[in-house]
């Protein structure tokens, strides 16, 4: 057992208690047959159904319609960034028989490097906004040109703490064009239309689980490929077998072997957050933190400094500020900690602060932090 921590690590990031007691105790005997979940084959009976419950656990959670199909692969959040483009342009040569290429819209350090990571491997890669730290709105984007196969956002850029509050619509993506996002640090924290996307992806352990896995939520047509002769011919590369989206989903996601482990904790975070109202009244505990935690920090604009300056793009899950010097910050971190709150270094690109507030760290949690950056400030102003 353990005190709950307040811990606003950016991830891998806290999980709740109850599901890490109960996995803990599945780890080494499931279902009381006297072998734990990660002991046991990927192909067998109580494997598939881990699979298959934790497949339909999301289709509630987010309403997932029949038309979309939801699938895991290993690799994190990276490995999308470099299996997209072989597997969305591999549709696109089926879809139209040409090379397509990839438009990214680049607001912070995922999706920067998700767009090099594109170009790296030899695709073509049209950056239609370059705002890192900012989402400038869609009407001053770089119209997008023909042959775009996809555009690519990062709904969540946990480094910089900028988010998406809408999606572009049919005044921005022309019709064909597949909106793809990154997921990685918001999943499940907010409603969203599945049906709007090509695809989600999404790695599983800022918001619902454990490294180890990546969540993708893709339109069921996006799954039919150019055949291998036919990329060839385009000059385009083979997709990897074990990133190859149609083989995973044909296989159930187990073509290789799954870290079952792994998923059977996305299952118990999804069922407890089915328990505990699903994603609308999470999303409402998620707005409700981010408020309190930015209203106290502008409350004290002598002592903190929002690093997002625009407030519709602030992220409801990483707050990112900076203090005064370096010297305040050390100050900061060292006190937060003897308060017990943890966690609230900024990435080394950005500096600062950051309090990543995810879906299981509770309000208690940024209602003790909201007090300490309040008694701070009146301490050092
Ligand atoms: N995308 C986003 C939005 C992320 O926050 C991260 C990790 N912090 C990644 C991608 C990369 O994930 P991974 O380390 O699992 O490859």
């Amino acid at each position: 057992n353990r005190e709950e921590p307040n811990y606003f690590g950016a991830g891998p990031a806290l999980l709740p208690t109850s599901v890490l007691q109960e996995a803990a105790y599945d780890l080494i005997n499931y279902e009381n047959q006297n072998l734990g979940i990660g002991e046991i084959s990927h192909r067998s009976k109580p494997a598939i159904k881990v699979i298959d419950d934790t497949k339909a656990k999301f289709a509630q959670l987010y309403n997932i319609p029949d038309t979309h199909e939801v699938f895991f692969m290993q690799g994190g959040g990276t490995t999308g960034f470099s299996s997209i483009p072989y597997n969305l342009l591999a549709n696109y040569a089926k879809r139209t028989g040409k090379k397509g290429k990839g438009a990214y819209a680049v607001t912070g350090t995922w999706s920067k490097k998700s767009a090099e990571e594109a170009s790296r491997l030899g695709f073509d890669v049209e950056i239609v906004n370059k705002t890192i730290g900012d989402i400038p709105p869609y009407s001053e984007w770089k119209p997008i040109s023909k042959d775009t196969a996809y555009l690519y956002v990062c709904d969540n850029e946990t480094v910089n703490g900028v988010e998406f509050k809408d999606i572009p619509g049919s005044e921005y993506l022309p019709e064909g064009v597949e909106l793809v996002a990154d997921m990685s640090s918001n999943v499940f924290s907010k409603v969203i239309d599945v049906s709007k996307y090509g695809l989600i992806m999404a790695g599983a352990q800022k918001n619902i689980g454990l490294a180890g896995l990546t969540i993708y939520i893709i339109k069921k047509t996006l799954l039919e490929q150019a055949s291998d002769e036919e990329l060839r011919a385009l000059g385009l590369p083979l997709v990897p077998i074990a990133f190859h989206y149609p083989t995973v989903v044909k296989n159930n996601s187990a073509y290789n072997t799954i870290p079952i482990f792994t998923c059977h904790i996305l299952k118990l975070v999804a069922d407890k957050l089915l328990k505990d109202g699903g994603v609308p009244a999470i999303q409402k505990i998620n707005e409700q933190k981010a408020q309190i935690l930015y209203e106290a920090l502008q409350n004290y604009p002598d002592v903190y400094l929002l690093i997002v300056t625009n407030p519709k793009v602030r992220s409801n899950m990483n707050v990112t500020f900076t203090l005064a010097s370096p010297e305040l910050e050390a100050k900061f971190l060292e006190e937060a900690a003897q308060h017990k709150l943890t966690g609230l270094k900024g990435h080394r690109s950005v500096g600062g602060m950051r309090a990543s507030i995810y879906n299981a760290v509770s309000l208690q949690s940024v209602e003790l932090l909201v007090e300490f950056v309040n008694k701070f400030a009146e301490a050092n102003k």
